[in-house]
């Protein structure tokens, strides 16, 4: 049943809109969204939408997933840094697309909630830490790539300069007006901002956020 409606959304929400990169779509063909949301939400794991996972935040909606997925270009050998766990939905994502991620939520409850689905779930090369996710992890920096799934004000300068050379972050950037989906790749001119499309996000709150 689950399998059925997973086919289906990597078919309808993912590919004909646009996510090309085969590993990304097997990756979201793989993980069971339904493990990841509230067990009353179940029956809507695989809608095509945001759903709210308590505390005042969601779960994202499965192509802005993918197309983070896309955007970091990974090869499979990398060390990443996902800013916002949630649910733990993408960090489960990333775990089938790089060597290693390094997922940091600020809000214990969802932390603790994610640990426990994601070892659950077998996913063993996964860490789940605590804490603002603005100021990255120095002490395991750097990272061949950065996911941030919460909207912050402008690139975190923190997080760009945990990134490997060439590294790259993607990142929604703006307020309650209008965001959109930024990727910027760490060069020695700068971050370069290589790709920009409208979404809609949380607020990410932090030292290098908004304010709480
Ligand atoms: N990627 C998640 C998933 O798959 O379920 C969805 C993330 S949700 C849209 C954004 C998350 O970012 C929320 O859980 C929120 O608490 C978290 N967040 C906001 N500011 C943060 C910060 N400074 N550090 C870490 N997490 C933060």
């Amino acid at each position: 049943m689950s399998a059925d409606k997973r086919a289906r959304m990597v078919e309808w929400q993912l590919r004909r809109r646009g996510i090309e990169d085969e590993r990304v779509l097997d990756a979201m063909g793989r993980v069971p969204r339904e493990l990841f949301v509230p067990a009353e939400a179940r029956e809507c794991a695989y809608a095509d939408a945001a759903l709210s996972i308590g505390e005042g935040q969601t779960i994202s909606q499965p192509y802005m997933v993918a197309l983070i997925c896309e955007q970091l270009a990974l090869h499979g050998t990398e060390r990443i840094l996902d800013v916002g766990t949630g649910s733990g939905y993408q960090a489960a994502v990333l775990a089938q697309l790089a060597r290693e991620v390094h997922t940091i939520e600020r809000l214990p409850q969802l932390a603790d909630r994610a640990r426990e689905r994601l070892e659950a779930a077998g996913y063993e090369n996964v860490q789940v830490h605590v804490g603002d996710g603005t100021l990255g992890l120095p002490e395991l920096a750097p990272f061949g790539a950065i996911a941030i799934a919460a909207a912050a004000p402008g690139i975190p300068q923190t997080l760009y300069e945990q990134l490997e050379p060439r590294g790259r972050l993607v990142v929604p950037v703006g307020g309650g007006r209008g965001q959109r989906l930024e990727v910027a790749v760490r060069s020695p001119e700068g971050p370069a901002v290589v790709h920009s499309v409208p979404c809609r996000f949380v607020p990410l709150i932090g030292a290098e956020g908004f304010g709480e």
